[in-house]
């Protein structure tokens, strides 16, 4: 018998790293949700960038199911053949002509860092390490990735920190210029700041980054872990910019629920990493490969991002009509289905009431920073989820209005 568990047990069990929502989700489909009593929700969270075709996607359950029964785990004394199938299909989408697997955003970025240190130390030598990040960032929480994030309060208190980042205020050229030198190994960028907000890079800024890591021999990184996977209606936002990275860090969407993650990089740089240098236990495992192989074959297609256009329409459209009537954003911002909407002055530091209020309403919303309403729902979202979930939005703004916050 297993026992039976509510959302109070996790305040008893587990280590508080998060506050969880009052409900607990036991099934889904598509974009629509239902909690232990049964109760429904309308999902525009998208488990954080993460369910990119929704809950239940047929095709992911059939790869998955398939390769259950075949072969689930051999360590990396072993390829195999879907990560194989997988990578091959981000070298031919991409830039990149190498790939490195592994479980989690933080442990692509992570990679990526490393690579960039190593790079460097080879050709120049170790005085070459500097590392230029941006404030507000979010990259993970590895203690490097922590600290190459911008927010002191995700890192401070698991000080010693990896030495040698340095941080730059995001869309300002001039202040990355200041800090990147011959000494940089690296330049790591979210093409959009997720977690900070939500806000687009101007294509001003990552093309002078381009040409700042050109000029003192720097690797740019793109994380591309929220962004990347047809979010913004490009496959990745690279190519929505017309720039190109030395390395893009994937994960997130790459899976569509099923932990991945995956760096790109090139012929040049990937060679940095050679035998015994870097590796995880479960990276570029057979599930993994094969769920990640159908996500990707399933997203990578015109009809796929060019749907994606037309939801961030509807968004766009549903959000100003509320924000019409009600007069509670300052500014609706974001490409294609990350969508922020930022709080007026009166609301400012008030997201969560909205997060909470939206879940009253049975719905699924994120937040990104204390002032920030998010969106990341899934690619595939329903014209009639949306127009539902909008309703529901703008009931739960209103009660927020009202002052039936916390
Ligand atoms: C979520 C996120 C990460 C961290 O990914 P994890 O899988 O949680 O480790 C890194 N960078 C960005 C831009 C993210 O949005």
């Amino acid at each position: 018998m297993q026992p039976e568990v509510t959302r109070q047990n996790f305040d008893q069990w587990m280590v508080p790293t998060y506050a969880p929502a009052s409900f607990v989700p036991v099934r889904a489909e598509g974009s629509t949700l239902w909690d232990q009593q049964g109760n429904r929700y309308i999902d525009f969270a998208g488990g954080i960038a993460v369910n990119a075709l929704g809950h239940a996607h047929p095709d992911l359950q059939q790869a998955l199911q398939q390769q259950a029964a075949r072969l689930w785990h051999t360590g990396n004394g072993y390829t195999n053949e879907p990560i194989l199938r997988l990578a091959k299909q981000l070298i031919d989408a991409t830039f990149a002509d190498r790939v490195f697997f592994c479980n989690s955003g933080a442990e692509a970025n992570e990679a990526a860092l490393k690579l960039a240190r190593k790079a460097a130390h080879d050709v120049v030598g170790e005085q070459k390490s500097g590392i230029v990040a941006f404030k507000n960032a979010f990259h993970g929480r590895t203690l490097f990735t922590v600290s190459a994030g911008g927010q002191p309060a995700y890192s401070q208190d698991f000080a010693p920190l990896p030495g040698g980042i340095q941080h730059a205020v995001y869309n300002d050229l001039a202040s990355a210029a200041a800090l990147i030198n011959d000494q940089t190994c690296a330049v790591i960028v979210e093409p959009i700041l997720g977690e900070g907000g939500v806000i687009p890079a101007e294509p001003a800024f990552l093309r002078g980054l381009r040409e700042l890591c050109d000029k003192h021999q720097a690797l740019l990184i793109f994380d591309e872990v929220q962004s990347g996977v047809g979010r913004t209606g490009s496959l990745y936002a690279y190519m929505h910019y017309g720039v190109t990275p030395d390395v893009l860090t994937s994960a997130k969407a790459l899976g569509g629920g099923f932990p991945i993650g995956a760096m790109l990089t090139t012929e040049k740089w990937g060679s940095v990493l050679g035998p015994g240098t870097h590796g995880t236990t479960y990276g570029g495992n057979p599930l993994a490969g094969a769920v990640g192989g159908k996500v990707f074959s399933l997203i990578n297609r015109p009809d796929m991002l060019a749907g994606v256009a037309l939801r961030h329409q509807w968004f766009m459209d549903g959000l100003n009509d509320i924000n019409q009537r009600l007069q509670v954003f300052s500014d609706i911002r974001g490409l294609g289905l990350l969508i922020g909407c930022v709080l007026k002055e009166d609301y400012s530091g008030k997201a969560k009431w909205f997060n909470q209020a939206a879940a009253r309403e049975g719905l699924m919303i994120l937040i990104a920073g204390a002032s920030v309403v998010r969106f990341a729902p899934s690619l595939i979202i329903s014209e009639q989820e949306v127009k539902e979930g909008l309703v529901r939005f703008e009931k739960a703004c209103r009660a927020v209005m009202r002052g039936s916050g916390l």
